[in-house]
Protein backbone atom coordinates (compact mmCIF):
# COMPACT_ATOMS: atom_id res chain seq x y z
CA UNK A 1 0.00 0.00 0.00
CA UNK A 2 1.50 3.37 -0.93
CA UNK A 3 1.43 5.81 1.57
CA UNK A 4 -0.10 9.20 0.75
CA UNK A 5 -0.58 10.98 4.01
CA UNK A 6 0.72 11.69 7.34
CA UNK A 7 -2.25 10.29 8.53
CA UNK A 8 -1.87 7.07 6.99
CA UNK A 9 1.71 6.96 8.44
CA UNK A 10 1.88 4.87 11.42
CA UNK A 11 3.10 6.67 14.51
CA UNK A 12 6.33 9.43 14.64
CA UNK A 13 3.59 11.78 15.97
CA UNK A 14 6.09 14.54 16.59
CA UNK A 15 7.90 14.61 13.42
CA UNK A 16 4.45 14.10 11.50
CA UNK A 17 3.27 17.07 13.29
CA UNK A 18 6.00 19.00 12.92
CA UNK A 19 6.54 18.60 8.76
CA UNK A 20 2.75 18.52 8.71
CA UNK A 21 2.59 22.54 10.13
CA UNK A 22 6.31 23.41 8.34
CA UNK A 23 4.25 22.39 5.01
CA UNK A 24 1.02 23.67 6.00
CA UNK A 25 2.71 27.46 7.13
CA UNK A 26 5.67 27.19 4.73
CA UNK A 27 8.28 27.37 7.48
CA UNK A 28 10.06 24.72 6.17
CA UNK A 29 14.87 24.66 7.05
CA UNK A 30 17.12 23.68 4.60
CA UNK A 31 18.36 21.08 5.83
CA UNK A 32 17.38 17.98 7.81
CA UNK A 33 18.87 14.77 9.02
CA UNK A 34 16.12 11.90 9.47
CA UNK A 35 18.08 8.95 10.98
CA UNK A 36 16.35 5.35 12.44
CA UNK A 37 16.81 1.78 11.87
CA UNK A 38 16.09 0.43 8.65
CA UNK A 39 12.56 -0.34 7.94
CA UNK A 40 11.26 2.57 10.24
CA UNK A 41 10.23 4.51 7.37
CA UNK A 42 12.70 7.44 6.91
CA UNK A 43 12.35 7.35 3.28
CA UNK A 44 8.19 7.09 3.37
CA UNK A 45 8.40 10.05 5.42
CA UNK A 46 10.72 12.13 3.42
CA UNK A 47 8.90 11.79 0.23
CA UNK A 48 5.78 12.59 2.15
CA UNK A 49 7.36 15.54 3.62
CA UNK A 50 8.34 16.55 0.14
CA UNK A 51 5.27 16.28 -1.32
CA UNK A 52 3.83 17.95 1.02
CA UNK A 53 6.14 20.97 0.94
CA UNK A 54 5.67 20.83 -3.14
CA UNK A 55 1.38 20.23 -2.79
CA UNK A 56 -0.05 23.56 -4.68
CA UNK A 57 -3.41 22.77 -2.76
CA UNK A 58 -5.77 24.28 0.17
CA UNK A 59 -5.62 23.36 3.73
CA UNK A 60 -3.30 19.81 4.77
CA UNK A 61 -1.06 18.82 2.41
CA UNK A 62 -0.28 16.96 1.09
CA UNK A 63 -3.68 17.30 -0.61
CA UNK A 64 -3.33 14.26 -3.12
CA UNK A 65 -5.58 15.91 -5.59
CA UNK A 66 -3.32 18.94 -7.11
CA UNK A 67 -0.70 18.73 -9.83
CA UNK A 68 2.66 18.43 -8.20
CA UNK A 69 0.90 15.38 -5.53
CA UNK A 70 -0.30 13.71 -8.65
CA UNK A 71 3.08 13.71 -10.39
CA UNK A 72 4.79 13.07 -6.79
CA UNK A 73 2.36 10.22 -6.33
CA UNK A 74 3.96 8.55 -9.58
CA UNK A 75 7.34 9.63 -8.88
CA UNK A 76 7.50 11.84 -11.90
CA UNK A 77 7.93 15.31 -9.99
CA UNK A 78 11.49 17.24 -11.39
CA UNK A 79 11.38 19.52 -8.57
CA UNK A 80 11.26 16.13 -6.07
CA UNK A 81 14.60 14.51 -6.43
CA UNK A 82 15.94 11.27 -4.65
CA UNK A 83 19.92 10.81 -5.03
CA UNK A 84 21.33 6.78 -5.86
CA UNK A 85 24.09 5.61 -5.80
CA UNK A 86 25.73 2.39 -8.04
CA UNK A 87 27.90 1.17 -5.14
CA UNK A 88 25.38 -0.55 -2.45
CA UNK A 89 27.79 0.86 0.46
CA UNK A 90 29.56 4.05 -1.28
CA UNK A 91 27.98 7.30 -2.68
CA UNK A 92 30.71 8.57 -4.33
CA UNK A 93 31.66 12.46 -4.77
CA UNK A 94 30.89 12.23 -8.52
CA UNK A 95 27.23 11.10 -7.16
CA UNK A 96 26.66 14.10 -4.91
CA UNK A 97 27.80 16.56 -7.67
CA UNK A 98 25.72 15.07 -10.91
CA UNK A 99 22.42 14.64 -8.93
CA UNK A 100 22.15 17.34 -6.42
CA UNK A 101 25.11 20.02 -6.56
CA UNK A 102 25.31 20.79 -10.21
CA UNK A 103 21.78 21.79 -10.48
CA UNK A 104 20.91 22.86 -7.06
CA UNK A 105 21.12 26.50 -8.11
CA UNK A 106 19.05 25.67 -11.21
CA UNK A 107 15.65 26.96 -9.95
CA UNK A 108 12.01 24.66 -9.53
CA UNK A 109 10.65 24.00 -12.56
CA UNK A 110 6.66 24.34 -10.71
CA UNK A 111 6.34 25.65 -7.81
CA UNK A 112 8.39 27.83 -5.28
CA UNK A 113 10.72 24.69 -3.98
CA UNK A 114 12.86 21.78 -4.42
CA UNK A 115 13.11 19.31 -2.17
CA UNK A 116 16.77 16.59 -2.61
CA UNK A 117 16.63 13.61 -0.54
CA UNK A 118 20.00 11.59 0.47
CA UNK A 119 19.45 8.07 1.26
CA UNK A 120 22.26 6.11 3.24
CA UNK A 121 24.19 9.38 3.83
CA UNK A 122 26.40 7.11 6.15
CA UNK A 123 28.14 6.09 2.76
CA UNK A 124 28.89 9.11 2.06
CA UNK A 125 32.98 9.98 2.67
CA UNK A 126 34.40 12.82 4.05
CA UNK A 127 35.01 14.30 0.37
CA UNK A 128 31.48 13.75 -0.30
CA UNK A 129 30.47 15.12 2.87
CA UNK A 130 32.50 18.61 2.15
CA UNK A 131 31.24 19.11 -1.43
CA UNK A 132 27.74 18.68 0.19
CA UNK A 133 28.36 21.08 2.96
CA UNK A 134 28.69 24.72 0.33
CA UNK A 135 25.18 23.01 -0.79
CA UNK A 136 23.34 22.95 2.99
CA UNK A 137 25.48 26.19 4.20
CA UNK A 138 24.05 28.76 1.58
CA UNK A 139 21.36 26.55 0.05
CA UNK A 140 18.88 28.97 -2.82
CA UNK A 141 16.12 29.80 -0.89
CA UNK A 142 13.74 27.32 -2.85
CA UNK A 143 15.80 24.33 -1.59
CA UNK A 144 15.62 21.47 1.13
CA UNK A 145 17.89 19.17 1.67
CA UNK A 146 16.75 15.70 3.07
CA UNK A 147 19.80 13.54 4.69
CA UNK A 148 18.62 10.08 5.85
CA UNK A 149 20.85 7.94 7.90
CA UNK A 150 20.79 5.02 10.22
CA UNK A 151 24.00 6.17 11.94
CA UNK A 152 23.78 10.33 12.17
CA UNK A 153 27.35 9.75 13.78
CA UNK A 154 28.79 8.86 10.56
CA UNK A 155 28.08 12.79 9.33
CA UNK A 156 30.75 15.42 9.48
CA UNK A 157 29.97 17.55 12.73
CA UNK A 158 30.36 20.30 10.17
CA UNK A 159 27.26 18.94 8.03
CA UNK A 160 25.06 17.97 11.68
CA UNK A 161 25.35 21.25 12.94
CA UNK A 162 23.84 22.61 10.21
CA UNK A 163 20.69 20.41 9.64
CA UNK A 164 17.59 19.89 11.94
CA UNK A 165 17.80 16.15 13.49
CA UNK A 166 14.58 14.31 13.44
CA UNK A 167 14.86 10.53 14.77
CA UNK A 168 12.61 7.58 13.98
CA UNK A 169 12.57 5.85 17.27
CA UNK A 170 10.90 1.89 16.99
CA UNK A 171 7.15 1.88 17.30
CA UNK A 172 4.99 -0.08 20.05
CA UNK A 173 4.06 -3.66 19.12
CA UNK A 174 0.74 -3.01 18.92
CA UNK A 175 1.05 0.37 16.71
CA UNK A 176 3.04 -2.15 14.53
CA UNK A 177 1.05 -4.97 14.26
CA UNK A 178 -2.11 -2.44 13.89
CA UNK A 179 -0.50 -1.14 10.73
CA UNK A 180 0.01 -4.59 9.59
CA UNK A 181 -3.55 -5.51 9.71
CA UNK A 182 -4.63 -2.22 7.84
CA UNK A 183 -2.22 -2.04 5.37
CA UNK A 184 -2.06 -5.99 4.43
CA UNK A 185 -4.18 -9.19 4.24
CA UNK A 186 -2.49 -10.51 7.26
CA UNK A 187 -5.00 -11.95 9.95
CA UNK A 188 -4.44 -11.45 13.76
CA UNK A 189 -1.90 -14.09 14.60
CA UNK A 190 0.12 -13.31 11.49
CA UNK A 191 0.16 -9.79 12.87
CA UNK A 192 0.93 -10.06 15.86
CA UNK A 193 3.63 -12.66 15.36
CA UNK A 194 5.47 -9.94 12.68
CA UNK A 195 5.15 -7.30 15.06
CA UNK A 196 6.47 -8.99 18.05
CA UNK A 197 9.92 -10.23 15.77
CA UNK A 198 10.33 -6.67 14.31
CA UNK A 199 11.38 -4.59 17.27
CA UNK A 200 9.06 -1.74 16.39
CA UNK A 201 9.73 -1.29 12.78
CA UNK A 202 7.20 -1.22 10.04
CA UNK A 203 9.69 -1.99 7.53
CA UNK A 204 10.91 -5.11 9.18
CA UNK A 205 7.35 -6.55 10.47
CA UNK A 206 6.49 -6.16 6.24
CA UNK A 207 9.41 -8.04 5.19
CA UNK A 208 9.01 -10.51 7.87
CA UNK A 209 5.28 -11.06 6.61
CA UNK A 210 6.10 -11.10 3.02
CA UNK A 211 8.63 -13.95 3.56
CA UNK A 212 8.15 -17.08 2.94
CA UNK A 213 10.97 -18.54 4.33
CA UNK A 214 9.93 -16.71 7.65
CA UNK A 215 6.49 -18.48 7.70
CA UNK A 216 8.19 -22.20 7.11
CA UNK A 217 10.86 -21.79 9.40
CA UNK A 218 7.95 -20.74 11.80
CA UNK A 219 6.18 -23.55 11.34
CA UNK A 220 9.22 -26.21 11.55
CA UNK A 221 10.24 -24.64 14.49
CA UNK A 222 6.78 -24.31 16.54
CA UNK A 223 6.34 -28.17 15.11
CA UNK A 224 9.54 -29.28 16.41
CA UNK A 225 9.48 -27.62 19.62
CA UNK A 226 6.22 -29.15 20.33
CA UNK A 227 7.28 -32.37 19.06
CA UNK A 228 10.77 -32.36 20.59
CA UNK A 229 10.17 -34.68 23.18
CA UNK A 230 8.94 -37.40 20.84
CA UNK A 231 11.80 -37.34 19.10
CA UNK A 232 14.71 -39.79 18.98
CA UNK A 233 18.09 -37.86 18.90
CA UNK A 234 19.16 -38.90 15.33
CA UNK A 235 16.12 -36.53 14.43
CA UNK A 236 17.12 -33.39 16.65
CA UNK A 237 20.30 -33.53 15.36
CA UNK A 238 18.69 -33.83 11.81
CA UNK A 239 16.76 -31.08 12.33
CA UNK A 240 20.06 -28.84 13.39
CA UNK A 241 21.75 -29.91 10.37
CA UNK A 242 19.40 -28.83 8.22
CA UNK A 243 18.97 -25.46 9.43
CA UNK A 244 22.61 -24.57 10.38
CA UNK A 245 23.21 -23.75 6.51
CA UNK A 246 21.55 -20.46 6.67
CA UNK A 247 23.09 -17.95 9.14
CA UNK A 248 19.55 -15.67 8.61
CA UNK A 249 17.38 -18.45 9.06
CA UNK A 250 19.16 -19.91 12.08
CA UNK A 251 18.93 -16.23 13.71
CA UNK A 252 14.96 -16.25 12.90
CA UNK A 253 14.68 -19.43 14.09
CA UNK A 254 16.16 -18.74 17.59
CA UNK A 255 13.88 -16.25 17.79
CA UNK A 256 11.45 -18.07 17.61
CA UNK A 257 12.84 -20.59 20.28
CA UNK A 258 13.16 -17.02 22.58
CA UNK A 259 9.65 -15.92 22.12
CA UNK A 260 8.22 -19.30 22.95
CA UNK A 261 10.04 -19.79 25.86
CA UNK A 262 9.49 -16.06 27.08
CA UNK A 263 5.46 -17.57 26.70
CA UNK A 264 6.45 -20.21 28.24
CA UNK A 265 8.08 -18.32 31.17
CA UNK A 266 5.37 -15.77 31.33
CA UNK A 267 2.70 -18.35 31.24
CA UNK A 268 4.59 -19.93 34.43
CA UNK A 269 4.73 -17.01 36.32
CA UNK A 270 1.50 -14.68 35.66
CA UNK A 271 -1.00 -17.57 34.10
CA UNK A 272 -3.53 -17.34 31.65
CA UNK A 273 -3.41 -13.15 31.99
CA UNK A 274 -0.11 -13.71 30.34
CA UNK A 275 0.17 -11.43 26.97
CA UNK A 276 1.52 -14.06 24.73
CA UNK A 277 3.05 -13.73 21.14
CA UNK A 278 2.15 -17.61 20.38
CA UNK A 279 -1.41 -16.76 21.51
CA UNK A 280 -2.81 -20.11 19.52
CA UNK A 281 -0.06 -22.10 21.19
CA UNK A 282 -1.73 -21.76 24.79
CA UNK A 283 -2.83 -25.48 24.89
CA UNK A 284 0.92 -26.71 24.18
CA UNK A 285 2.32 -23.16 26.32
CA UNK A 286 0.16 -24.22 29.70
CA UNK A 287 1.09 -27.65 29.68
CA UNK A 288 4.98 -26.71 29.08
CA UNK A 289 5.00 -24.04 31.95
CA UNK A 290 3.43 -26.71 33.93
CA UNK A 291 5.62 -29.38 33.58
CA UNK A 292 8.77 -27.51 33.26
CA UNK A 293 10.59 -25.52 35.95
CA UNK A 294 12.17 -21.90 36.40
CA UNK A 295 15.18 -23.24 35.66
CA UNK A 296 14.94 -25.50 32.64
CA UNK A 297 12.96 -22.31 31.05
CA UNK A 298 16.05 -19.98 31.94
CA UNK A 299 18.62 -22.36 30.61
CA UNK A 300 17.19 -23.01 27.10
CA UNK A 301 16.44 -18.62 27.26
CA UNK A 302 19.83 -18.12 28.17
CA UNK A 303 21.58 -21.26 25.32
CA UNK A 304 19.68 -19.35 23.13
CA UNK A 305 20.47 -16.08 23.50
CA UNK A 306 24.59 -16.95 23.71
CA UNK A 307 24.11 -18.84 20.69
CA UNK A 308 22.90 -15.68 18.80
CA UNK A 309 25.62 -13.49 20.31
CA UNK A 310 27.97 -16.21 19.15
CA UNK A 311 26.65 -16.65 15.68
CA UNK A 312 27.16 -12.98 15.11
CA UNK A 313 30.28 -12.88 16.12
CA UNK A 314 31.03 -16.02 13.17
CA UNK A 315 31.28 -19.23 15.37
CA UNK A 316 29.88 -22.30 13.84
CA UNK A 317 26.60 -23.58 14.81
CA UNK A 318 25.47 -27.12 13.91
CA UNK A 319 27.49 -28.25 17.27
CA UNK A 320 25.62 -25.25 19.62
CA UNK A 321 22.46 -25.89 18.44
CA UNK A 322 22.52 -29.91 18.62
CA UNK A 323 23.10 -28.49 22.61
CA UNK A 324 20.51 -26.29 22.49
CA UNK A 325 17.71 -28.73 20.87
CA UNK A 326 18.49 -31.24 23.43
CA UNK A 327 17.95 -29.12 26.07
CA UNK A 328 14.73 -28.38 24.54
CA UNK A 329 13.59 -32.16 23.81
CA UNK A 330 13.94 -32.31 27.81
ZN1 LIG B 1 -1.34 18.74 -3.36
Amino acid sequence: MQINSFSDFSGQDKIKNYMSDAAKNDRANHAYILSGRNGSGRRTLARLFGTALLCEGEGDKPCNACRSCRMAASYNHPDLITLTHEKPTVISVREVRDQLIDSISVKPYYGGKKIYIVPDCEFMRQEGQNALLKSIEEPPSYAVIILITDNPASLLPTVRSRCTGMELLPLSDSIVKDHILRTTSANDREARICAAFAGGSIGMALSFFESEDFKEDLKNTLDFIKQSKNLPANEIFAFAKDISENKDRILNILDIILFMYRDILMYKSIGKDASLTFIDETGYIESKARETDYEEISKVLKTTEDLKGRLKSNANAEAALDVLFLDISV
